[in-house]
């Protein structure tokens, strides 16, 4: 059975930083995360909606441009457009996995097995309860 120093649940802004320190400073790290690595901000929270502020940005910059002696007949947004933009600035690609594993020696396990690591935890203590 592979023994672990610490256990992380939740890859996000707080989790992979948090692994990366740690197994940094020598622990061996497991991190579980139920999703997509990243957590919110990288897939639905703060990069993705910089991404849609900055195509507003431009439109309205570009419908601005008289002010700058510009000549922009016309400006329409292509709205699925700026979505695809907003998916390919989120960093959920499977490589993001092998990195973390490559770079910090940070083991990625699966909801289940936290779940195992979790019922030998209360067995175990049922049985330091018993003695
Ligand atoms: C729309 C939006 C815009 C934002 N913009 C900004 C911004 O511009 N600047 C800024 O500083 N902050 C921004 N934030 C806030 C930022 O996203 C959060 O502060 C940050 O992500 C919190 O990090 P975290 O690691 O605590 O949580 P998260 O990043 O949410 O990570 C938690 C992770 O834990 C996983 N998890 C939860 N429970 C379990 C479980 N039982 N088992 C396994 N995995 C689990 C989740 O799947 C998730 O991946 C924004 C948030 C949103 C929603």
């Amino acid at each position: 059975m592979t023994h672990y120093d610490v256990l992380i649940i939740g890859g996000g802004q707080a989790g992979i930083p948090l692994a990366h320190a740690l197994a940094n400073g020598g622990k061996k790290v497991a991190l579980a995360e139920r999703k997509d690595l990243g957590g919110s901000c990288v897939n639905f929270g703060c990069t993705p909606t910089k991404a849609v502020i900055a195509s507003a940005r431009a439109a309205f910059q570009a419908r601005r441009g008289a002010v700058f002696g510009l000549r922009v007949p016309s400006v329409a947004v292509d709205f699925p457009a700026v979505i695809d933009l907003v998916h390919m600035t989120g960093r959920t690609h499977p490589e993001i996995n092998s990195e973390l594993n490559r770079k910090v020696g940070v083991k990625r396990i699966s909801i289940a097995t936290v779940r195992q690591l979790e019922r030998r935890l209360e067995l175990a203590r049922t049985m330091l309860r018993g003695r």
